[in-house]
């Protein structure tokens, strides 16, 4: 499986340089889009190539993890009434949401607006604790106690992350969200800043495959939330590309903006994908071609 990895890795080196780093969060402008790494976690052992142990933002790829632990704390009915699972086919900070009110069913968790309402769904009494309730889950569930956060990325973010905050007082103006909009923000773009590589997000993406279990034999999240985030992920974890991306890989995954992609093969393997050249969408151009590839050889597909 090394060798696979490697050679599929080579083949889709090339693409690193069709790709585009993000500049719109300062910082993530200084990302090397030559960069590329993958790593597979199985039940039987890991498998890697590339630059797998490079660390990067998570970006995008923590809206799962807001997902899944608003559901664990409050049920997947009680989120459904906060937010819909429809992909909008809108790119991932879209605003142009022209209703009077914005529209629950509207609001998919997986582009930013509906995932700074769901991470206000997350239980606590302060915003500190939702973030220290964040981080913990998330070491929880990539098995990585050392997880922190990327200091520079965030300030970046925070001080240019105007239309997140536009779509955020668009929530607030809905009742969408309860408490001060600047603290939810906070939480928000310090989640977006946790650093992490391929293995943890292989390692959450296995425990996605395996529905919430772990390797150890414990249950870390609910059968139902897995089973649900897992089809949420596969309609409409890559944006405005996920139509694309389920006909030529058809496996659930998410992007984010920082090069990464976590993606999971039900009953099979977690992988997790950097090299941060994105496409117009926003997601990791070589890392899809070599998501592609894997797919095809391994027939990781699930449909
Ligand atoms: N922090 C980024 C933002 O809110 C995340 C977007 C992404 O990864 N697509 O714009």
């Amino acid at each position: 499986m090394n060798e696979t990895l490697k050679r599929i890795l080579e083949n889709c080196r090339r693409y690193t340089l069709n790709g585009h780093v993000a500049d719109y969060i300062p910082e993530l402008a200084k990302a090397n889009r030559e960069e590329i790494g993958i790593f597979v976690a199985t039940a039987e052992g890991d498998y890697c190539a590339g630059d797998w142990d490079k660390p990067f933002t998570i970006q995008s790829i923590v809206k799962p993890i807001f997902l899944m632990l608003a559901a664990i704390d409050n049920g997947i009915d009680f989120v459904k009434d906060h937010v819909g699972v429809e992909a909008t086919g809108k790119p991932f900070n879209a605003i142009d949401y022209a209703e009077p009110l914005l529209l629950k069913e509207h609001i998919n968790p997986m582009v930013n607006i509906g995932a700074i309402a769901v991470c206000g769904l997350v239980k606590a009494s302060s915003n500190e604790e939702r973030f220290r309730r964040l981080l913990d889950f998330t070491k929880k569930i990539t098995g990585n106690p050392l997880l922190e956060i990327d200091k520079e990325v965030y300030e970046s973010e925070k001080k240019t992350g105007n239309k997140n905050r536009a779509l955020a007082y668009l929530l607030k103006n809905s009742g969408m969200i309860y408490g001060s909009v600047e603290e939810l923000l906070d939480v928000y773009f310090a989640m977006c800043s946790v650093k992490v590589t391929c293995k943890d997000l292989a390692n959450m993406g296995l425990l996605l495959a395996n529905r919430g279990v772990d390797l150890c034999g414990e249950r870390i999240i609910p059968r139902e939330d897995a089973v649900f985030l897992n089809a949420v992920l596969t309609t409409s974890g890559m944006y405005d590309g996920s139509g694309e991306f389920a006909t030529t890989v058809g496996i659930p995954a998410k992007s984010g903006v920082g090069g990464g992609i976590m993606a999971d093969c039900p009953g099979r393997m977690g992988i997790g994908i950097y090299s941060p050249g994105l496409d117009k969408k926003g997601n990791s151009v070589a890392g899809i071609k070599m998501l592609e590839k894997l797919s095809e050889e391994l027939e990781l597909s699930i449909f």
